[in-house]
């Protein structure tokens, strides 16, 4: 955890910035939930508008009142006025019933724009931890109430004030412009309103820079609270057996005091600055009040202007204010969407292709890595070095080599999960970058070691979509070995994945899960199989199925069968051994088993001591 509290993102954002950024957020705020952001906006408009009604209608109806002798027409703007502010309050609610019931909407918008965001990234971006982590602080910032909140709480209150300011403006037209009120007076009101209004905005723009810094340091315990929840709730026997829940609740508890005395430093600060505020505010109510007052009484205005006026020129010295407040609270605010846009401006460096990969029956691709090498992204060390192979049609190819040796980062190039970073890789005889991605990623079913169901049913996990075509799903099911336990389930392939969606759900064991990641890759059928170490989970009973029917599941595919344990990659028809990033050897068992002193024979050697010894122990 960082110890130090100063307020950390502090550049200077110029006024262009501050309101391209403001634009930019409501036209994403907007696109999240677009009635929703309207219904803010009117109702903000109708409740800021509603309150000058009966100030305006009291004025008149004190005047029929006192002129005496119009009774009547008093009666009938009463009447008015009650009926009047009961229709716009009734709007009003209306209003606000809409939006709050549509609010989830806004929420579950900008859920969608994450994740599509997400989607839309390389997998590169994806896997880098830089990006992981800013969307972690991004989270929290909005956890927070920063971002989004913010801007759709401040810009709907910003409208309020001003719809407010310019009804309080047309109320009180009169007063400057119309009536026999001295100028001396005019003068005085006007001048105290300055004042009050210079302060206000002073004083506002201090109390939103506290916001800001105490937005910024919840944000960061937010990050840290969250975490510690996590351990406490998920991480149960560690937490057991090493006592370790107790150090954990103790450094939450120092955290929890320390954000509170901050939090406490910052409301005091606060205080100082509202303080003579509310004086000031207090001196100028009375001011305006006696200086209307004196103008009844020498008959510049009427005695129910008095209220009219007085309650429009302090309506509007608060909408001035407040204005200034939500202005100076959406700049701040701004210092956090800085970083909100920097995570949906990660770019996908991905090119792009646009070639189409030609659709071929006889799935004659040929694919060839050229002199490859490739450093993972912020990394020194070369993943892959000098890399050149070339993938024959049909053909099994195993990859060994110890853990690390680079066999996985070769699949992901091949994949187009990265590109290299020297070298190229090339499908039939063209640069793979030029090709339509999405196309040429359709080449490949790959299982990887980490890979991933979701908790739909076992068919939509296989088809990966909601429509599917029942033979193929049995003859793959089948195929992978799980033709059996699927045929027992009561609903078949449309039996659920664990229970988060479904309570009926099977929990599958881990070696279930993976045949079903095979399913779904032979489910595919495209022209290359991928298995990154299929057989980790199986027991050795499903290892060996797996093994002796390997060629038959693959058929006419091009197949790459990833393991570190040379015993399961004999029935390949190569074998590519990796050493430090590099291909080291080629050739089928027994020819590398015979090249004394070569890397598969030694590995071959450690591990059949290994067995040996596992099985004399
Ligand atoms: P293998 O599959 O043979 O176990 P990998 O291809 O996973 O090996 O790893 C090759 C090298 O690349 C290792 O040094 C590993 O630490 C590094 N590496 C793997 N994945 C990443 C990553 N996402 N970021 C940085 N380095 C990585």
């Amino acid at each position: 955890m960082k110890k130090n509290d100063k307020p950390e993102n502090r550049e200077t954002i110029t006024l262009k910035e501050h309101i391209a950024l403001i634009a930019r957020g409501l036209r994403m705020l907007r696109s999240f939930e677009e009635k929703v952001f309207a219904y803010h906006i009117l109702a903000s408009v109708v409740g800021s508008v509603a309150p000058y009604l009966p100030m305006y209608m009291s004025a008149v109806l004190i005047d029929l009142i006192l002129e005496g002798g119009r009774l009547r027409e008093a009666a009938v703007c009463a009447a008015l006025t009650v009926g009047l502010t009961f229709a716009v309050r009734l709007l009003e609610a209306w209003l606000d019933e809409a939006r709050d019931e549509r609010d989830w909407l806004q929420y579950v918008g900008e859920e969608w724009a994450f994740s599509e965001k997400a989607m839309s990234m390389s997998y590169q971006s994806i896997e880098d931890r830089d990006t992981a982590l800013l969307n972690e602080r991004v989270r929290m910032d909005n956890q927070t109430g920063m971002n989004m909140w913010t801007l759709m709480t401040r810009s709907k209150s910003a409208v309020a004030s001003i719809f407010s300011i310019l009804t309080a403006a047309l109320m009180l037209s009169p007063l400057f412009f119309g009536s026999s009120l001295s100028l001396a007076s005019k003068m005085l009101m006007l001048a105290l309103m300055i004042v009050s209004v210079l302060f206000k905005i002073y004083s506002s723009r201090r109390v939103s820079d506290h916001y800001n810094a105490s937005g910024e340091i919840y944000a960061r315990y937010n990050l840290v609270f969250r975490h510690t929840y996590e351990y406490l709730e998920k991480e149960g026997k560690d937490m057991r057996l090493y006592g370790t829940g107790r150090m954990i609740v103790e450094e939450n508890r120092q955290i929890r005091e320390k954000t509170d005395k901050v939090m406490l430093e910052h409301t005091k600060k606060t205080a100082f600055i509202v303080f003579p505020e509310s004086i000031l505010k207090g001196l100028l109510q009375t001011a305006i009040y006696l200086i209307l007052v004196i103008s009844a009484v020498q008959g510049g205005v009427s005695v129910g202007s008095i209220l009219k006026y007085a309650g429009c020129l302090l309506g509007l010295l608060n909408s001035v204010s407040d204005l200034s407040r939500y202005i100076s609270e959406l700049f701040q605010n701004n210092r956090f969407f800085k970083r909100y846009f920097s995570y949906f401006d990660i770019p996908n460096e991905m090119v792009q292709g646009t070639l189409t990969v030609e659709k071929r029956d006889d799935r004659e691709y040929y694919v060839e890595f050229r002199n490859v090498s490739f450093k993972y992204p912020n990394t020194e060390i070369w993943a892959l070095r000098h890399v050149s192979t070339k993938f024959k049609i049909g053909e099994k190819l195993a990859v060994v080599g110890e853990n690390g040796s680079g066999k996985t980062t070769f699949i992901k190039l091949l994949c187009r999960l990265y590109d290299p970073t020297e070298g190229e890789i090339l499908l039939n005889g063209v640069d793979i970058r030029k090709y339509d991605y999405d196309e040429y990623l359709n080449l490949f079913s790959v299982v990887f070691q980490d890979y991933r169901l979701f908790d739909f049913t076992v068919a939509q996990n296989v088809a990966a979509a909601v429509e599917y075509d029942p033979d193929r799903m049995t003859l793959c099911l089948e195929q992978a070995g799980l033709g059996e336990r699927i045929d027992e389930l009561p609903e078949g392939a449309d039996t659920y994945i664990d229970k988060g969606f479904d309570e009926s759900g099977i929990l599958f064991s881990g070696g279930e899960k993976q045949k079903i990641a095979l399913a779904r890759a032979l489910y595919r059928n495209a022209p290359f199989i991928v298995l990154d170490e299929p057989t980790a989970s199986l027991d050795p009973e499903a290892e060996y199925d797996i093994y002796t029917r390997f060629a038959a599941i693959a058929g006419d595919r091009t197949a790459v069968y990833i393991s570190h344990r040379l015993a399961s990659c004999r029935f390949c028809d190569k074998i590519a051994v990796f050493d430090r990033g590099q291909i080291v050897q080629t050739g089928g068992h027994e020819e590398l088993l015979a090249e004394a002193g070569g890397k598969y024979a030694q590995l071959w050697g450690a591990q059949a001591q290994f067995y040996t010894g596992e099985q004399g122990g």
